[in-house]
């Protein structure tokens, strides 16, 4: 069965069987999921959101073990046929926003030594799966997902570049963001608005900064929480726990003006300034 044919995708799916809900829109280009599972099958693969098994498929075919998860439960007896080729596939339905990554990776991929996550991601949740994906699941050694195209700029931009906002300098936490291709609209069905892109990111083994990380990720969100303040007004409004006094005097003794941007600071300044915060904290703590 090609299931890149639309013909084959509209007997699967039904004429006007797509749901919004769940942000789908399926490949119908043969070259694409070959692709994407090129960069990123690794012995064991988690996919979200299978759909109809395009790009499962592919994953099968390179990969010891794949695991998806697909939250439309219409699309579990489709996947049953058009996986029943492989038997290293298993099918999970349920939301990933509400599953345990770890638990999944105990109980499916044993003592695989790599694994990877491969998704063409729903675009409604694209951010905070990402997230998830990145806090969750340590044991991952290579996130490949596609997303819309600016989503993909925003994963990759460094410091000081337009696209530069909270995920970018998260996800630079966890390991290193690169675009491997872009993907049309006219590659899936039904048509989206805008384009799309394959992003891959390579996860560190260790974070390469050294502070607490949820100090960090309380810098970042503050950095970025009002865009159109100076990082001290905007990190004040998130930091609410310390004196402006002291966040003023923190900023300055990291060497930054009282100007400066969040968009213009790296991961490393934003570890500079979190472990300052931290050293206030403890301070005040023993103190009182
Ligand atoms: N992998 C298929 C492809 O490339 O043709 C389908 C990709 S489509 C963009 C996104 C898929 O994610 C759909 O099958 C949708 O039902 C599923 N999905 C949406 N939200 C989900 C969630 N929270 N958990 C798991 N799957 C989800």
């Amino acid at each position: 069965m090609k299931l890149t044919d639309i013909g084959t995708v509209k007997q699967l799916m039904g004429e006007n069987a797509f749901k919004k809900k769940f942000g789908q829109n399926f490949l119908i280009s043969p070259a694409v999921p070959e692709k994407i599972a090129q960069c990123g099958a690794e012995e064991g693969v988690l996919e979200i959101g299978p759909g109809i098994g395009t790009l499962t498929e592919a994953l099968c075919r390179r990969a010891g073990k794949v695991v998806c998860v697909e939250i439309d439960a219409d699309l579990i007896p489709i996947l049953s046929v058009t996986l029943e080729g492989f038997d290293n596939v298993t099918v999970i339905n349920g939301d990933i926003m509400k599953m345990n990554i770890d638990e999944i990776i105990g109980k499916y991929f044993g003592d695989a030594e790599r694994i990877s996550v491969c998704a063409n991601l729903p675009y409604y949740i694209t951010s905070p799966v990402i997230m998830k994906l990145l806090q969750e699941g340590r044991r991952f050694s290579s996130i490949t997902v596609m997303v819309q195209k600016e989503v993909a700029q925003r994963l990759c931009a460094g410091a000081g570049s337009r696209m530069y906002g909270a995920i970018s300098a998260a996800v630079s936490y966890y390991g290193r963001a690169k675009k491997m291709f872009d993907v049309p609209a006219g590659c899936f069905m039904p048509k989206p608005k805008v384009d799309s892109a394959v992003v891959k990111i390579e996860m560190y083994d260790k974070p390469p900064v050294d502070c607490e990380p949820d100090v960090l990720f309380e810098v970042i969100r503050g950095a970025f929480a009002q865009r159109r303040k100076t990082f001290f007004n905007s990190l004040s409004s998130v930091v609410e726990d310390l004196p402006r006094t002291a966040i003023a005097e923190i900023i300055a003794s990291s060497g930054y003006d009282g100007n400066v941007r969040g968009e213009e600071l790296s991961l490393k300044d934003f570890a500079c300034i979190a472990s300052k915060i931290s050293d206030f904290r403890s301070r005040r703590g023993e103190s009182s």
